[in-house]
């Protein structure tokens, strides 16, 4: 696990803090082009978020724009560059919520949507509903003027790649199938095998971002093409208010990796919980449940960001990298991977 004490505890008048998921390749593996690339997307990330913001937007201008630029990417697993489906397919899941009002919005299982995040946004402020899912998510899109995208837009050799090793993983019996089942957790609760990184290597690079806006909203959103080989219309944490994404009173949580602890753990409203009845700091609670309460069950890959009404800023992960970063209220940009 990386060394994240001696980290710097940023904090801002108002920004916005973003990540890239957790899936993040051994440094041997990552190319200096490969690593260039993901800073500078997140560098372009931020700088978006941070401009809409600037010129008189909201928190939720920010996040939106600030997701949309990853969105946009082909390097993240979400909007353009998702993974695919077993069916060769994308599937794509993304939420967002206000702290101050509790607003929110959510989709799940689209697969023509160019911007997810700008469907739940829709969602949160046009629709009665919270949540929607596949074909009325996409009619409802249609409604608000978002057009279908062809599947081609989606296409991406390195995430067909990705399909593939997966298959081949999962028919070869060297991988643990990509949904995890209730006998392989009690298998691993009863001291089998973790789950390593390996298998975390082909779900991740989803996106996410919270933002403290100058009236002090805070907004949290996230957007992913989840795990590569997924079945049976799975949905991970992501579009699931409480689990992937959350915004109350105390904070704004984004989460990315394994989905299935992460909705199990209610990771993002925890946060805010220990926070609001427990007393404890951002940085406190988040750090309780990313590194101990996901590894209690030694399986809960993954991490957070997240921010406070303060502006304190905290990106905890239990895995050897997250791509990351924030910015502040003078457009001040870090951004970091290991
Ligand atoms: N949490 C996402 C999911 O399970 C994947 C990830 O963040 O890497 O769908």
């Amino acid at each position: 696990m990386p060394d994240q004490k001696n980290e710097l505890l940023p904090q801002v008048k108002w920004g916005l803090v973003i990540h890239g998921g957790v899936g993040v390749l051994p440094r041997h593996e990552l190319t200096p082009e490969l690593e260039a690339d993901y800073l500078r997307t997140l560098t372009a990330s931020l700088s978006e978020g941070y401009q809409a913001m600037s010129r008189g937007g909201t928190a939720v201008d920010g996040v939106v724009k600030a997701i949309e630029v990853m969105e946009d990417s082909v390097i993240f697993n979400a909007g353009r560059g998702s993974n695919f489906t077993s069916d060769g397919v994308v599937s794509m899941d993304a939420s967002l919520m206000v702290g101050d009002t509790l607003e929110a919005g959510a989709v799940a299982g689209i697969s023509d949507v160019r911007n997810p995040i700008r469907l739940a946004r829709h969602v949160m402020e046009e629709c009665p509903h919270v949540m929607l899912v596949g074909s009325g998510a996409e009619a409802f899109a249609r409604e608000v003027g978002l057009e279908a995208e062809d599947s081609t837009y989606f296409f991406t050799q390195r995430r067909w790649d990705d399909l593939q090793a997966a298959k081949a993983r999962e028919a070869g019996g060297e991988a643990r199938p990509n949904t995890v089942d209730v006998e392989d957790a009690r298998a691993i609760a009863a001291g089998a095998e973790p789950l390593t990184e390996e298998d975390l290597k082909h779900r991740s690079g989803t996106v996410g971002a919270v933002a403290l806006d100058r009236e002090g909203r805070l907004v949290a959103g996230t957007s992913t093409g989840g795990s590569a080989n997924k079945k049976w219309g799975r949905i991970g944490d992501s579009p699931v208010i409480a689990a992937g994404t959350y915004a109350g009173s105390h904070c704004g949580v984004s989460c990315t990796g394994w989905g299935e602890y992460f909705i199990r753990h209610a990771v993002a409203h925890d946060i805010q919980a220990r926070m609001a009845y427990m007393g404890l700091s951002l940085r406190d609670a988040a750090r309780q449940v990313v590194m101990e309460k996901l590894e209690e069950h030694r399986k809960g890959l993954g991490g957070v960001v997240a921010m406070d009404r303060e502006g304190k800023i905290e990106m905890s992960f239990n895995t050897r990298g997250m791509y990351r970063g924030w910015v502040d209220e003078e457009g001040q940009i870090r951004v970091a991977i290991f």
